[in-house]
């Protein structure tokens, strides 16, 4: 059979498209081709806001569309969260609808260069805006042996970065009795020429020693993704997060005198119940003082099933949420263009990527994840050059 795995939604959500292909492709079904038809579709999809459902319905339509005669499977989060309204559609032949509670490894490479490596899923944490916990199942990881073979496994197929990928990946150990500082360190003991990213880590156990850990590694990169969600320690509390506002500010501090030329992204939710406009503004008082690199914003949408609808606090009217979000964007590019200038001209390390562009041209990252380009040169494609940092700044924003 002619199978075609389309993916919306998260690395992870990649990642386990990438593994599922894999095992259909080793059962003997080939991958469709670009433009040739499928025998079956798989949908893999996300919930994370009212905007990635309505993509995931556009999806459906779309390949039902382009695939006639194939049938059309629907997986994921959306499918894990509201079944009957994916199965009410008339292009849907099935739903697989359960939340697994065993951990299923998975990985995808993106490019030749790249490889996101699943090593944690699901989470405990119940935020009060949040449906992943129904979507995905409690936190559980695999043993670190598991996860090292696995890293090993993709270096010998000649990735040069890992992305260490989860939904709450600090919470590594939970159902094996390790802990994230182990697995970290297990992976920086591997030998090669190889680095590292850790996705995403919530700043409650963003430790100083795991900090400290990688600004010593040998392969961990000066980056950070770490989740603020709101700036207001008060809607931190509405929201059910595991850290004060001083907490989060400890934590970039402590990066930037260890790691001076760090990346720290940073999301940040904003529009939840209960942002009043004092609070809204507290929050950007707060966010606009921080030293980090970019915002990724996202802009909260009420979700069946969640807490937060319970709770009796203003709702910020949907006018109000984009104005807020187009605020919040802003702040991010000035935070990224003065980050991108603070940089220019240091010596860096790029990972030159495959893609040729129309106008000849590659591109790569620093170990900073800075993006970068120079004229197209195959030999370099999967390598790491060391040189001056020339920065355009356009292709960052
Ligand atoms: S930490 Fe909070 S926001 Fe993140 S997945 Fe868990 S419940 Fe959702």
């Amino acid at each position: 059979m002619k199978i075609r795995i389309v993916t919306l939604g998260c690395k992870l959500n990649f990642a386990e498209s990438s593994a599922l292909m894999n095992t259909l492709i080793a059962r003997g079904h080939e991958r469709a081709k670009q433009g040739e038809q499928a025998d079956i579709c798989i949908i893999n999809t996300c919930t994370v806001t009212d905007t990635a459902d309505h993509k995931d319905r556009q999806a459906i339509h779309r390949v039902k569309r382009e695939n006639p005669g194939a049938r059309i499977i629907v997986t994921g989060c959306y499918a894990a969260l509201k079944p009957k309204e994916i199965a009410d559609m008339l292009e849907v032949d099935h739903v697989v609808a359960k939340p697994m509670s065993e951990f299923r490894h998975a990985y995808s490479r993106d490019d030749r260069t790249r490889c996101f490596l699943k090593v944690q899923d699901g989470c405990n944490y119940f935020c009060t805006y949040c449906t992943i916990p129904m979507a995905r199942g409690r936190s559980r990881n695999p043993q670190i042996s598991e996860v090292v073979a696995r890293a090993e496994h993709a270096l010998a197929e000649g990735a040069k970065e890992l992305i260490l990928t989860g939904v709450n990946i600090g919470d590594f150990g939970r159902s094996t009795g390790e802990s994230f500082i182990d697995l970290i360190r297990a992976i920086d003991s591997i030998d090669g020429t190889f680095r590292v990213r850790i996705s995403s880590c919530e700043p409650n156990l963003l430790s100083d020693e795991i900090i400290d850990f990688v600004a010593h590694s040998r392969h961990f990169a000066p980056h950070f993704h770490i989740p603020l969600q709101s700036g207001n320690d008060e809607v931190l509390k509405i929201m059910h997060r595991r850290y004060t506002r001083e907490l989060f500010r400890e934590r970039v501090e402590h990066i930037k005198r260890v790691m001076p030329n760090a990346f720290i992204g940073v999301d940040c939710m904003m529009g939840v119940r209960g942002e009043t406009a004092e609070r809204w503004q507290d929050y950007l008082d707060f966010i606009s003082s921080l030293d980090v690199s970019q915002l990724h914003v996202f802009t909260y949408s009420e979700r069946a099933g969640t807490r937060m609808l319970d709770m009796d606090l203003p709702v910020i009217p949907q006018r109000e949420r984009e104005q807020r979000s187009k605020i919040l964007h802003r702040i991010s590019n000035e935070k990224l263009i003065a980050f991108y200038r603070a940089h220019e001209k240091d010596t860096v390390t790029v990972l030159w990527e495959s893609k040729k562009t129309a106008d000849g041209r590659m591109y790569g990252f620093t170990e900073n994840y800075i993006k970068v380009s120079r004229p197209y040169d195959r030999t370099l494609v999967n390598t790491f050059e060391t040189c001056v940092c020339g920065i355009d700044i356009r292709q960052a924003l």
